[in-house]
């Protein structure tokens, strides 16, 4: 119990603030704050280098994946953090499509040649194979691109909310940088 763990100075890679922390975390962020952030540039990044990639694909495979995701896919939008006294909250993000066949979404990933897969266990249901985005800017990218392709109501309500509230969330930081 009583291990005594060396404290060391880091440098936040955000701020620059110096802060002391455990050698053990490998601490990069002074702050929850900092942290935050950085995930918001990196997501900056990210949209440019997905819109890159996705204006190589065909507009034949785009069309086809907004037919699989409008079926079998989704966009979650998960609590992340919360803060009660400060009301402050942070967002995680998913853009997905699952499978029961993998040979599907392993397929799925190398012809658009980004993107996660993973295998998906539910209790009672089984497993299935899962692509995934899971970077608000990757998601941002390809909701800006399948958006006009669109074609049931529900999704396409959904995904103009989404695009309301998170493109100037993301943009804004995008000019600032
Ligand atoms: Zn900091």
């Amino acid at each position: 119990m009583n291990i005594k763990m060396k404290k060391k100075t880091f440098k936040c890679i955000v701020c620059n603030k110096k802060f002391l922390g455990y050698k053990i975390n490998q601490s990069k962020y002074c702050s929850r704050k900092c942290y935050y952030k950085d995930r918001l540039l990196q997501s900056v990044k990210k949209y440019k280098t997905t819109k890159n990639h996705l204006k190589k694909l065909s507009k034949f495979l785009i069309i086809w994946l907004v037919g699989f995701w409008e079926g079998e896919g989704c966009l979650s939008i998960k609590r992340d953090y919360y803060n009660k006294n400060t009301n402050k909250q942070h967002y995680k993000f998913g853009f997905l499509i699952s499978q029961k066949d993998k040979q599907f979404i392993s397929s799925l990933q190398t012809m658009l040649g980004f993107g996660q897969s993973r295998i998906h266990t539910r209790n009672g249901f089984g497993s299935c194979y899962v692509w995934e985005l899971g970077d608000l800017g990757e998601i941002l990218a390809i909701v800006e691109v399948i958006h006009p392709y669109i074609k049931l109501k529900h999704r396409k309500e959904q995904i103009n909310k989404f695009l309301n509230n998170y493109r100037v969330k993301l943009l804004t930081n995008f000019k600032q940088k």
